[in-house]
Parts: structure tokens; sequence; C-alpha cells
């Protein structure tokens, strides 16, 4: 029998103590990962539905394990988030991001998530800028994602940092619109300069009715706010053609491009027409 645990549970069950044991594997293995410089980014493209030209890339962090492989973000960002190395670990993603991008056409933007426990420690808007600097990267290149729950924790604080981080002439983009539970009442609380419509409602389209419905009222809104609007997850060229036909303005997925190390193959003038 062990002690009560945090979740109250006393009584020895061996499938915990694998989770808990793989937990800590994690944990250790995260440590060395970022001493030991496992990580990469990898940039997938957003496609500008009106001009047909690639206007940014939003880098998506990669693990290379040792001895399990690839490990997918999902699964490592909460453990980093847990055992309090996402500070460490974003400031790493933002200033390789930066200096990456830095050496784009001047055209591309590059975006960053940002993980709302990165609001809580340390100054973000001393480490936004600091990339900057030290990168040479234009702040109106530099597009920030977060998700709502940055603005349903400590709202006043979190508000005042995305505030001062916007004023350095930095974009600000909501991810995942439309998956927490009141997405709406955050255009109201920030003046967001995107969002992004979760891929669980692009999936549907064209067909399902109420995922045609629930974009178009994203995207008619967003128009008469003046925020621009990313579909995320788009895979098929019925989607593309639905969104197009729904004016929302940038699409993301598969079908334009996955996410991947290198970004040269859309450098060539061809390479980034679609359609
Ligand atoms: P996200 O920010 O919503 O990123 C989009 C995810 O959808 C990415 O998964 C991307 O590879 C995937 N995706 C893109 N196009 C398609 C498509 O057409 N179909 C499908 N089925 N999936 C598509 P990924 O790279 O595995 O990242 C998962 C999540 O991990 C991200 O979701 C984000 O929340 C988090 N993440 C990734 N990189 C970072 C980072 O540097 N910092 C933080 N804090 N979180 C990160
Ligand atoms: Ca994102
Ligand atoms: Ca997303
Ligand atoms: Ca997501």
């Amino acid at each position: 029998v062990k002690a009560e645990g945090r979740n109250g549970w006393r009584f020895y069950r061996p499938e915990m103590d694998a989770q808990l044991q793989s937990r800590i594997e994690m944990e250790h293995d995260l440590r060395q990962a970022l001493a030991d410089n496992q990580f990469q980014l990898f940039y997938q493209p957003l496609l500008n539905l009106d001009t047909h030209r690639i206007v940014s890339f939003e880098a998506l962090l990669r693990w290379h394990h040792p001895l399990r492989g690839m490990v997918s973000p999902a699964e490592f960002i909460p453990v980093a988030e847990d055992c309090g190395l996402i500070g460490q670990l974003g400031e790493w993603v933002l200033n390789q991001a930066t200096r990456t991008a830095a050496l784009w056409p001047e055209a591309w933007r590059v975006a960053v998530n940002i993980s709302p426990l990165q609001f809580r420690h340390k100054s973000l808007v001393g480490l936004v800028n600091r990339a900057l600097k030290v990168s040479g990267l234009s702040p109106a290149r530099l597009e920030l994602e977060i998700t709502e729950s940055v603005i349903l924790e400590d709202e006043t604080h979190n508000l005042a940092i995305l505030n001062a981080i916007r004023a350095l002439g930095v974009r600000i983009a909501m991810d995942d619109f439309g998956t927490g539970y009141s997405s709406l009442s955050y255009l109201r609380t920030f003046p967001f300069d995107k969002i992004k419509i979760d891929q669980s409602f692009v999936r549907d389209l064209p067909h399902d009715k109420n995922a045609l419905s629930i974009v178009r009222a994203i995207t008619d809104m967003a128009q008469s706010l003046g925020v621009l609007i990313t579909a995320e997850g788009v895979e098929t060229e019925a989607q593309m053609e639905a969104l197009k036909a729904l004016n929302c303005g940038e699409a993301q997925g598969y079908l334009i491009g996955r996410p991947a190390p290198d970004i040269s193959a859309y450098v060539q003038p061809l390479a980034v027409c679609y359609g």
C-alpha cells in the first residue's frame, strides 16, 4: 500500500507505476535533450488564398530521441510544461525560429507557438525583444500563436504581456480557434491579429452542413472585425475550394505542404504558386 498521493489514490496499482516511471524517464531525457541539442524546428507553409502565395511558416518543434526516434510534441510538450522545462525549451524555439527566419526572403513571416506557462516565468516580453534584436528579424515578420487558456489564466497579467509584445510590432494569433469554451468572447478582450480555425472544423468540409456553417460564421465575424483567418489541417482540394468560397484568407495543411526541416523548395518562384 502506497501513501496517499495527490490524486487521492492509495492502493498499489502497477499501471500507475508504469506511467509514473515513463514520466520520470521522459523528464530525465528532456533535460538531456536540452543539453545535447536533440531538438529541431520543422516549418510548415501558410498560403494566402487570394494571392496564391506563401506568406509565412509555422515553426513546429521536433525531438529526435536517441533511442525512441522522433517523439511528437503532443507527447513531450505537456511533460516539459509539468516539469518546468518549457521555459528553457520555449526560449530555444524563439531564438532558433527568429534566427532562421531572418535568413528567409523578406516576404515570409515565421509563426512560433507559445505555451501558456511561458507567460508565468521570466519576462516573455524581454525574451521576444532579445530574440528580435539578436536575430535582426523585423518584428513585423514574427507572429506568436497562443491558445485561449493564456487569457483564461491570470487575465490581467497576461493581457498586459500580450499588449506589450504587440507594441513591439509582433503579431498575435489565436490558435485552435473554436475548440475552447468561450473563444468568441476573447476577441472582445484582446485584439488578435489572426485566428486559426482548428482542423477539427476543416476536416468535415465541404459536405458537413454544421462544419460549413461554423466556418462561415467564423470567417464572417473575422471579416467584420478585420481579423485575419487561417484554416488549419487543409488536406484536400475540396476543402480548399470550400474555404476560398467562404472567403477564408489563408490555408495551412498537408495539401499545401507538410512540416519540413528545410524550406528551400518554396524559394523557387514556380514552387510558391499553388493551383
Ligand atoms: P498546433 O499548433 O495546432 O500545430 C498544428 C499541428 O497540426 C502540427 O502538429 C502539424 O504538423 C499538424 N498538421 C498540419 N497540417 C495538417 C494536416 O493537413 N492534417 C493533419 N492531420 N495535421 C496537420 P505537430 O507538429 O505534431 O504539433 C502538435 C502540437 O504541438 C501543436 O499543435 C502545438 O500545440 C504543439 N507544438 C508544436 N511545436 C511547439 C512549440 O515550439 N512550442 C509549443 N509550446 N508547442 C508546440
Ligand atoms: Ca500552432
Ligand atoms: Ca492549431
Ligand atoms: Ca492543435
